[in-house]
């Protein structure tokens, strides 16, 4: 951190500002300019902490130089992590991942027909959601536990490893007995107890970028679930929110790229929730093939004129089918 001082800090309020730093354990180096005094931290590890320096006078501005993150920077562990699903790799070095299924699991019968499906055309694990963040109270909101019991039962019976998401930290011991990987969802990305939770359990954990979260925020919220202890973290850009209303949301690529130079954790594209349109699934998934992606996450549905949730945005197996086939045109799958 650099702490600049305003032009007519006095040299007490600097002497103030040194003892402040040492007092935290940093060593403070005074940087005198020709009109004002900076101050650098030396030796942090990390981030600094501000508070210390809130109410001291003489303080112009405080200037982060390390990231609030740390653990899943690539600065600090140069290597691809690469994250086991159910025997599934997950890594910028392995093979593209196909992670499919339903937004929501609404019946025995439409989870199983669907995993059936996405078996036989090729995806690697299988999705649905028995938990569900709903805009409006009054939409359906997942079967819950006997949802979580038909995802699990259609997993085994394809042999698919299964991801769903938890809301709730008393959710997470019985998902996690069951699931191969939790998902955070976009709405709790910033949902810290949570984050640490699951940080808590040796489970893959597959994080989503929240609707309007920086990349500087997505990766802090990343470092809460590290920093407790569970690294295998897969990190999921799902579309941001933006002036444009054409789409659902606006599909954010360059993340792709981007954090494969930052951080040593994969990333996938989910292209339904980002686009909120099934024709636009297949090049969108193309696309981020293209640019690098471990994986992508796709919602299909049997019967999507009657999806109980996310109809518009999901494929039916036959869409399903077409995707593999041209993502197999520009990638291993
Ligand atoms: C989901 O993938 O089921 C979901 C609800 O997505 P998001 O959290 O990205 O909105
Ligand atoms: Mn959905």
């Amino acid at each position: 951190m650099l702490i600049v001082m305003h032009h007519h800090a006095t040299p007490e309020q600097v002497a103030a500002v040194v003892a402040a730093v040492r007092a935290l354990g940093f060593t403070p180096q005074p940087i005198p300019g020709e009109n004002r005094v900076a101050i650098g931290v030396l030796g942090n590890q990390g981030y600094v902490n501000e508070e210390p320096f809130r109410d001291l006078p003489g303080i112009q501005e405080l200037i982060h130089v390390t990231k609030p993150y740390k653990l899943v920077s690539r600065d600090f562990h140069p290597a691809d992590t690469s994250i086991t699903v159910g025997g599934v790799r997950v890594g910028w070095s392995n093979d593209l991942v196909v992670i499919a299924g339903p937004c929501t699991v609404e019946s025995r019968e439409q989870v199983l027909a669907t995993a059936r499906a996405v078996r036989s055309a090729g995806a690697r694990v299988l999705r649905g959601g028995a938990f569900k963040p709903r805009t409006g109270p009054h939409s359906f909101q997942g079967l819950g536990y006997e949802g979580l019991e038909y995802l699990a039962e259609a997993g085994r019976e394809v042999g698919l490893p299964i991801v769903t998401e938890v809301m709730r930290i008393d959710q997470i011991e019985r998902v996690a007995a069951v699931a191969d990987c939790l998902q955070i969802g976009a709405r709790n990305m910033q949902n810290f107890d949570l984050l640490k939770e699951v940080g808590r359990i040796g489970k893959p954990v597959l994080l989503k970028r929240g609707i309007s979260a920086t990349l500087e925020e997505f990766l802090a919220a990343a470092e809460y679930i590290v920093a407790e202890g569970n690294d295998q973290v897969i990190l999921c850009e799902r579309g941001i929110r933006t002036f444009e209303r054409a789409l659902r949301n606006t599909l954010d690529l360059g993340v792709v790229p981007y954090l494969r130079q930052v951080t040593h954790l994969p990333v996938i594209v989910d292209p339904s929730h980002a686009l909120g349109r099934r024709d636009l699934v297949i090049p969108m998934s193309k696309a981020a093939a293209v640019v690098g992606a471990a994986g992508i996450m796709v919602e299909v549905h049997p019967d999507p004129a009657h999806a109980l949730c996310d109809g518009p945005q999901s494929l039916d197996p036959a869409d399903f089918q077409q995707l593999i086939r041209e993502l197999r045109t520009v990638s291993r799958v």
